[in-house]
């Protein structure tokens, strides 16, 4: 299919063409059609399929005749993330080029006598993260009753960072006869039940996660003692022709820490993460997007979504928690038909995430060793079964033999060995790769469960005192010196 049938203005189709992108996506071609139609769309889709100008390209036509009032915007496109949100501003602004549409971008983090002048001069599309634009309703600078065209794009992410109740306060302030876009790259039942709430009669459109990574990411994994982590990470990196690289850590104070330990090793580095201040959010970004400088240590909420041309390698500095993350990690290479490389570090105790990976991907991830670090042997059991174990004095010879057949494995690992799940060679009801773009749309109950809390926030709340922990002594009772 070509652009030219989907019914866009010529200026849209110019902007498109100057992008350089030739044919439309598989969520471009079903949903573009039916947004210019004004329906509602519930798109299940991740980023990486191309779903930003699924809904922009429309939009930009749609908005093309008539005007914004002051403060009244037009349009909302809610974002989780600001880096996301800038993204899809940036999207408006490549694709709108030959539009004179006008945008404001509320996030957290940047000023807000900026945003507020924008908004009193009148907006068609607004972009915003929800607790900015909640605040700034607040102030009274924003009258959200003539935004006629919604979009919630991430709603799973939405979900797991937490900002719910607040899409939900948004929507109640929108008007009801709007049109509502909803996208989400899985459908757990709370998902659907805001769904169920926010569209009417919605055309559901769902499409495959981006071509399998395999296509053009070439994927390896190297299992060694955490404690070895940042040296083998070193040594990947200098052995390896690094152009420009992400490194993902899966909690924001080992972003800190990893980026501290390679800059005192002399690596060209810097870090990516929520905690981090607006400005140098941006500011780092930016400088890795120019490629002043070449390594970006992130946490996955900062990194997901980045469009980075050219990113020549990936490194999960730990295996990340939830399976589908590692989608999105090694993504931010290997685009746009680029080659791009990927190496994960897992430590022995990582065996069930690497495994619930491998049975995602539907792919296995071939073992390297690494010069000069001991490779280790990924485990599987249940931690908590091994501690048992131990204590019913087991443990040294489940020790010992896993040792020995450690060093065993050391020479065979340093040949390319895939791995498996745990219950032998895995076979994932589909691979990717062979499902085609498009799905049968999922229903709640095929997904999986929401996830908790964005671990991001939980992981690093800070312990008070001892926390959970009562030191042995202070449940002991006191002892009374008795005098001769
Ligand atoms: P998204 O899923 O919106 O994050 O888009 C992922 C990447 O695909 C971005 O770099 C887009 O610029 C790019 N892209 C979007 N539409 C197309 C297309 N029709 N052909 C090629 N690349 C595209």
């Amino acid at each position: 299919m070509d652009f030219s049938e989907l019914d866009l203005s010529p200026e849209v189709l110019q902007a498109i063409s100057d992008a350089g992108y030739t044919n439309p996506t598989p969520i471009q071609q079903q949903a573009i059609p039916q947004v210019k139609r004004e329906r509602d769309v519930l798109g299940c889709a991740q980023t990486g399929t191309g779903k930003t100008a699924s809904f922009v390209l429309p939009m930009i036509d749609m908005l093309a005749a008539g005007r914004s009032r002051v403060r009244m915007p037009r349009s909302l496109i809610l974002e989780p993330t600001r880096e996301l949100a800038t993204q899809v501003a940036d999207s408006f602004e490549r694709y709108g080029k030959y539009h004179r549409l006008s945008m404001a971008l509320l996030i957290g983090g940047e000023s807000f006598v900026d945003q507020e002048r924008k908004l009193d001069r009148g907006v068609d599309v607004l972009i915003a993260t929800p607790g900015r634009l909640l605040d700034l309703y607040g102030r009274g600078k924003i009258i959200l009753s003539d935004a006629h065209i919604l979009v919630i794009d991430e709603a799973d992410r939405m979900l797991d960072m937490g900002f719910i109740p607040d899409v939900e306060r948004i929507v109640g302030l929108l008007p009801k006869n709007r049109q509502t876009l909803f996208f989400s790259a899985t459908m757990p039942a709370e998902i659907r039940r805001l769904a169920d709430a926010f569209l009417t009669d919605p055309v559901e459109i769902a499409v495959a996660p981006p071509a399998s990574p395999a296509a053009t990411v070439e994927q390896s994994l190297a299992v060694v003692a955490p404690r070895e982590k940042r040296e083998a990470l070193r040594r990947l990196i200098r052995r390896e022709d690094v152009k420009n690289a992400l490194i993902f850590c899966n909690r924001k104070r080992d972003v800190d820490i990893l980026y501290k330990s390679l800059t005192r090793h002399g690596f060209d580095a810097a870090a990516l993460h929520g905690d981090m201040p607006q400005h140098k959010r941006t500011e780092t970004l930016e400088r890795f997007k120019n490629g002043e400088v070449r390594l970006l240590v992130a946490s996955d909420v900062a990194a997901r979504g980045l469009d980075i041309k050219g990113m020549s390698h990936v490194f999960c500095f730990d295996v990340p928690v939830h399976a589908e993350d590692y989608v999105h990690r090694i993504g931010r290479t290997g685009r746009a038909g680029l080659a791009g490389r990927s190496f994960m570090l897992a430590a022995p105790e990582d065996g069930k995430a690497v495994a619930a990976i491998v049975k995602l991907i539907g792919k296995e991830i071939p073992l390297i060793a690494i010069d000069g670090i001991a490779p280790a042997e990924l485990e599987y059991e249940e931690r908590r079964r091994r501690l048992r174990t131990a204590k019913r004095g087991v443990v040294s010879h489940v020790a010992d033999k896993g040792a020995s057949s450690g060093r065993k494995n050391a020479d065979e690992t340093r040949r390319a060995r895939p791995i498996r799940s745990p219950a032998g060679p895995q076979a994932p009801a589909q691979k990717p790769e062979d499902r085609g773009n498009v799905m049968p749309f999922p229903r709640a109950s095929q997904t999986r469960r929401p996830r908790q809390p964005e671990r991001e926030v939980e992981d690093d709340r800070k312990v008070v005192g001892f926390g959970d922990h009562l030191p042995a002594f202070l449940a002991r009772a006191p002892r009374v010196a008795v005098r001769p």
